[in-house]
């Protein structure tokens, strides 16, 4: 029986499942972790390419039927929320190894999720996750589309995201009502546009877009003048989804300038 409560949708379709694993690629020897492993969809191919595999999985009794079914020797459960489990720990002392994050995440916390997984960046080495889809055209979209947004920003400000494929309610037991996809998330090996003051930047791109529909120069208020926005090299009439990745990191950079200064 299904937890709503807990998002739970099983995968069923062994097409996508197999599809799924191809694009994850796992090597032998890879550090990898399961986010919401359920009754084990996704885990059981993972193990059978992977010499070891660590899940994170909140239902108690699914952590039960997985310990039942599924050898231990090749894979560590560890039961606990994903928003507050600490996933540096899984990086042995003294191993070079990044973590590869894989998961069909429950859909109700996968914002939050993100931006905790994005908070343990430096030790991630890829992630693909399967989302409502709606999620995934706001993690790949592009300035200037109304998909492009706070989402965007900061997690294209760590990582090269991709959209790899649709999965169609179907795929699921119990069926979702929404469309799914799979994305890709591989963290930039050096941040194309760096900003100094990271704190500064994520509150100054929150602040804008609460006001999305208006000028930036009414949302940018608290951080920047009309003038300083100019300074920074960007029309102060323009909305918030007309600017770049860049034009924020400049913005942000501008703002702590300011601060600096002051
Ligand atoms: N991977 C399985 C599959 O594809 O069939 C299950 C996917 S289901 C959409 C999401 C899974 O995440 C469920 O097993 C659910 O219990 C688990 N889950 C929900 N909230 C969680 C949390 N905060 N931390 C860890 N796991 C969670």
């Amino acid at each position: 029986q299904a937890r709503k409560r807990f998002g739970q949708n099983f995968l069923t379709d062994t097409g996508i499942i197999t599809r799924l694993v191809r694009s994850i690629a796992p090597r032998a020897d890879d550090l990898m972790v399961e986010i919401g492993p359920g009754q084990g969809a996704l885990t059981r191919p993972l193990m059978d390419e992977l010499e070891h595999l660590h899940a994170v999985e909140l239902d108690r009794d699914l952590i039960a039927l997985l310990q039942r079914t599924l050898s231990e020797r090749r894979l560590t459960l560890h039961q606990a929320d994903a928003l507050r489990f600490d996933f540096s720990t899984l990086v042995p002392e003294g191993d070079t190894r990044r973590l590869r994050v894989v998961g069909n995440l429950p859909y109700n916390i996968s914002t939050p999720l993100m931006f905790h997984l994005i908070s343990q960046i430096h030790v991630v080495q890829d992630m693909h996750f399967m989302l409502q889809k709606e999620m995934v055209d706001r993690l790949v979209a592009v300035p200037g589309t109304s998909d492009w947004g706070r989402l965007s920003i900061m997690i294209q400000y760590h990582c090269q995201t991709d959209f790899l494929f649709m999965v169609p309610p179907e795929s699921f037991s119990p069926a979702p009502k929404v469309d799914s996809a799979i994305v890709r998330l591989v963290p930039h090996q050096t941040l194309p546009h760096p900003v100094t003051d990271y704190p500064r930047f994520a509150a100054l791109v929150n602040q804008v877009f609460t006001q999305r529909r208006k000028a930036i120069r009414n949302g940018l208020k608290s951080f920047l003048a009309p003038a300083e926005i100019e300074a920074a090299g960007i029309d102060p009439g323009l909305r918030p989804e007309q600017l770049s990745l860049a034009d924020f990191a400049a913005l942000g950079n501008a703002a702590a300038a300011r601060a600096s200064h002051a």
